[in-house]
């Protein structure tokens, strides 16, 4: 089997705020070079890396805005994330759980610190990737898909490496329940200290990781540290990390749409007519109502 090379290691280093709550690293497409079309199905990766919040009554946060056209995936890693939105949903999610918005044809949300954690502050980590859809899904209805991690589908490495949480797709057999639009792995690896592992998607999966916790070795040559992001070359099937401390790292890995992407902030069509007419509805409430 042919292995699957590192294409470069990007540091986390031009943060920039969503709102006054998400102090963020943009990985794709914005700072680095990597295009929407290079990582498709993926769309944007935001990490907010640690970052110490001191205690506040009113919680920090981004206020109402849209989207339309793609999926946003919220993975709480530390400290705990609410929302609400135009249809009357809201919840929270919590350290460790992972929400799978699917806002296809339009929705106004806000998004913040949840209420009670915000008033007793602390170290927040989290992530928000957004997963297009396929044109034939881009005005379907909206919903949510809420995974705790209790109910999450969990591969236990066998002598006490770790275990892979899968968040979507499936890892050696073992299934997540999570439904996407098109064919996408998404792993928490949860690795102790010396665990090695080895992940296979097909070849020309776009492919990338993210070391939200420690340091490893990538096919036993390169290291990445804490809060860097790996992006894989489409050369191969096989690559294999080494924990060098006890790390968890986030991995993603889906097949490329391969449809025309228009996008312009938080509408992702597949033409610059279809981005017209999402400017249209929102400004004509479309999107529904929504109070800041
Ligand atoms: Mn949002």
């Amino acid at each position: 089997m042919k292995t699957k090379s590192i294409e470069k290691i990007l540091q986390p280093i031009r943060h920039h705020w969503v709102g006054d709550g998400f102090r963020v690293n943009n990985f794709f497409p914005s700072n680095y070079g990597i295009s929407m079309e290079r990582m498709s199905p993926f769309l944007l990766l935001d990490y907010a890396s640690k970052h110490h919040f001191p205690p506040s009554d009113t919680p920090k946060g981004v206020g109402v805005h849209p989207h339309r056209g793609f999926e946003t995936v919220t993975i709480a890693y530390k400290g705990s994330v609410q929302h609400h939105d135009s249809t009357g949903a809201g919840g929270i999610i919590g350290e460790g759980d992972v929400q799978w918005m699917t806002a296809a044809n339009g929705i106004l949300h806000k998004e913040y610190h949840e209420k009670e954690w915000s008033k007793q502050g602390g170290i927040f980590q989290m992530v928000q990737l957004w997963v297009n859809l396929p044109a034939t899904y881009k005005m379907s209805k909206p919903k949510y898909q809420a995974i705790e991690n209790h109910s999450m589908s969990k591969y236990e490495l066998e002598n006490n490496k770790g275990v892979i949480e899968i968040i979507a797709g499936e890892y050696k057999g073992l299934k997540s329940n999570t439904f996407t639009f098109s064919p996408i792995h998404l792993f928490n690896a949860k690795l102790n200290k010396k665990a090695e592992v080895t992940f296979n998607f097909p070849t020309n999966y776009n492919t990338a990781l993210l070391v939200i916790e420690g340091e490893i070795i990538i096919n036993k040559e390169e290291q990445a540290l804490s809060d860097h992001f790996v992006l894989m070359k489409n050369d191969g099937e096989e690559f294999s990390i080494t924990a060098t401390e006890n790390s968890i790292v986030l991995i993603m890995s889906g097949q490329d749409l391969n449809e025309p992407i228009a996008s312009y902030g938080p509408f992702v069509m597949n033409t610059r007519e279809e981005l017209v007419t999402a400017f249209d509805d929102f400004n004509n409430g479309k999107f529904g109502y929504l109070e800041d």
